[in-house]
């Protein structure tokens, strides 16, 4: 059964086992399941995109879709944008996708959750989580953009690896590799049901003994168990509380689902991680985190707690995407927006976020740090922000 929210008829994704009645090829993208998450019916690309081998790779996974051509990927007007209600969004995002070519190719330092970041293969998501910080340029219609250029991505960070060297200082990042953050606009794992961009960064980074590869997800897919990442991608499993989770990260896996996924892939060869994010302040957030420690330290196997590190990221909140949740997920805002406890700080492009006083979130990381020491010992924090 899936995971339905009675108030919103939004769901979470169910359990992504294959159902082993259902008539499916082998892979968890061709299934039922993943069907219900994503079902293209019509693909806006650029030419050049839609010329380009993987841009093909595409269309010819989706044969049924209907092709638009666009001058560029970045402002199509009928698909961007807060216009409209939630269920056109969600829609949008089932049944739209978008190819282009990234022209830009940057590797930004970042030094936090990873030593830099990559230029994404992706930007948008299937998923929806009201959140988010990646509709903040497009809007929540923002459904997922691939960049068809892949060769081109991984050519340049091949050189960007190279030129790094090897790393000499160990830092919060990694003792050892450069890490690269390579889904920091969407989620490789949802990418992962429509094309091999992600298989390709991984495949990439398994043959550079310097650089490791690292994203966040909230999506459980078993066919990256096929990948061989051979130690050098690090995928981090965010979670949160059930409760907030099933109110906040809306069409993600569930969250006991994505801690159940973990020793898969840590058999599979990846790094397993975890994002303690967002760390939403609301009345018994203290006892929902204390359950939801106390899960993992009884669910997670020895061979991944060894292994396994956290990061601990406070909310982030923004004016105006408070104002679109308003018109369709009210509830969801009692818990996001709650200005006595946040201050407004105005970022560099003119937006208005908001995060929790400096005193309350130093509260309240210590809770959580506490609650870490007392229910998961194991579980080493690499940074809290
Ligand atoms: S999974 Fe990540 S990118 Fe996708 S909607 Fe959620 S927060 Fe945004």
């Amino acid at each position: 059964m899936p995971h339905q929210d009675p108030l919103f008829g939004i769901e979470q994704m169910p359990h992504p086992h294959p159902d082993p009645a259902e008539p499916t090829s082998s892979r968890y993208r061709d299934s039922r399941e993943a069907h219900r998450l994503l079902a293209v019916k019509e693909i806006h690309a650029e030419p050049a995109a839609a010329a380009s081998p993987r841009g093909r790779q595409i269309l010819a996974r989706f044969p049924e879709a209907r092709l638009v051509e666009v001058p560029s990927h970045w402002r199509i007007p009928d698909l961007h944008g807060n216009e409209g209600s939630a269920d056109r969004w969600m829609r949008v995002k089932r049944e739209t996708l978008v190819l282009g070519v990234r022209k830009k190719l940057t590797t930004r330092p970042n030094g936090r959750s990873a030593d830099w970041i990559a230029p994404g293969p992706s930007n948008g998501c299937a998923l929806s989580c009201v959140y988010c910080y990646v509709p903040r340029r497009k809007g929540f219609a923002n459904p997922i953009t691939l960049f068809t250029n892949i060769d081109a991505l991984v050519a340049h960070l091949g050189r960007h690896v190279a030129a790094q060297g090897p790393k000499t200082e160990p830092n919060q990042c990694d003792p050892e590799a450069w890490v690269y953050d390579i889904g920091e606009n969407g989620d490789c794992s949802v990418d992962a049901l429509i094309c091999d961009n992600t298989a390709d960064l991984i495949r990439a980074f398994r043959d550079w003994p310097t650089a490791k590869a690292s994203f966040a997800t909230k999506f459980v897919n078993p066919d990256l168990l096929e990948l061989d990442p051979r130690g050098r991608t690090r995928i981090r499993f965010s979670v949160m509380p059930a409760d907030d989770s099933r109110l906040l990260d809306l069409r993600t896996s569930p969250v006991d689902r994505r801690i159940a996924a973990a020793a898969d892939f840590l058999d599979a060869g990846y790094e397993v991680h975890f994002n303690l994010s967002p760390v939403v302040v609301r009345p018994g957030w203290q006892d929902a985190w204390d359950e939801l420690l106390r899960h993992m330290d009884d669910v997670l196997p020895e061979r991944v707690k060894r292994q396994a590190l956290a990061e601990v990221i406070m909310l982030t909140h923004n004016a105006d995407l408070h104002e679109v949740n308003l018109r369709w997920h009210p509830r969801g805002e009692d818990v996001l927006w709650r200005p006595e406890l946040q201050e407004t700080k105005r970022s560099q492009n003119g937006a208005l976020n908001l995060r929790y006083h400096a005193g309350v979130k130093r509260q309240a990381l210590a809770e959580l740090r506490d609650l870490i020491a007392r229910r998961t010992p194991w579980l080493g924090v690499r940074y809290a922000f």
